[in-house]
């Protein structure tokens, strides 16, 4: 299997007053190709601290990562759009929609900024919201704005998915569904999806469980 992240002895720390909070402790490992792994621990045990570094909206004070072989944490802000736009697609807990857009504008919008987008239509189809499409977010359960929030990330076509507690604001079988709906996507598409969630069940079907204990990654 293709390794599509190698990270190094990733760590963050913050610098509160006097006190620094190490958020994330030498964290190593691979993601390889096409896998789907899901990552459990505790509250404040630092796993959105990982996953934003990982997807260029944080950069570790110590450590490396390389994407494909090229470093990440060493990239300018010019290249690291670039990888945002292109490499990794964000699922966060409380979808984050534009309010004022339609369910297709919003998904319509992450294409326009992407260089290899997928068809739109079909991906609308693929979250079950084909039907919905000319609806605005006010108009919509949670579960289907996760929907829409879960096309708007992948129709980028992005190498690696990662979720933060996609499930974390939704009732336990509309988190279900929406679970098994980032399942089928990495069935079909065979992209990296890596998430956070407390669904022991999911834990199960991953092909990798990471845990995160106070910072430290296993
Ligand atoms: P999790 O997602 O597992 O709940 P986080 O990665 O959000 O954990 O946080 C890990 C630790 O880092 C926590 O102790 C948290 O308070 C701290 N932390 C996270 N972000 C910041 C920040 N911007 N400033 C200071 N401390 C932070
Ligand atoms: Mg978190």
């Amino acid at each position: 299997m293709e390794t599509i992240i190698r990270a190094e002895g990733l760590s963050k720390s913050y610098q509160m007053g006097e006190v620094t909070v190490e958020a994330l402790k030498e964290a190593s490992f691979e993601l390889y190709d096409g896998e789907f792994v899901v990552m459990l621990g505790h509250s404040g045990s630092g796993k959105s601290t990982l996953l934003n570094i990982l997807g260029g909206m944080d950069s570790p004070s110590g450590g490396s990562f390389w994407y494909k072989g090229t470093p990440v944490d060493t990239m300018t802000n010019r290249q690291l759009v670039d990888y945002r736009r292109k490499t990794v697609g964000f699922v966060f807990q409380f979808f984050n929609l534009i309010p004022s857009l339609t369910a297709r504008e919003n998904v319509q919008l992450a294409a326009d900024i992407a260089p290899n987008p997928l068809d739109i239509d079909e991906i609308l189809e693929l979250v079950g919201l084909k039907e919905r499409a000319g609806h605005f977010p006010s108009q919509m359960s949670g579960g289907e704005q996760q929907r829409v929030a879960i096309a708007r990330a992948v129709v980028k076509n992005p190498d690696l998915l990662l979720c933060d507690e996609p499930t974390g604001a939704l009732d336990l079988s509309t988190g279900l569904a929406v679970l098994e709906l980032l399942q089928d996507y990495n069935k079909r598409y065979h992209k990296t999806v890596m998430i956070i969630t407390h669904n022991t069940a999911i834990g199960q079907i991953a092909h990798r469980v990471f845990t995160m204990r106070d910072g430290r990654g296993s």
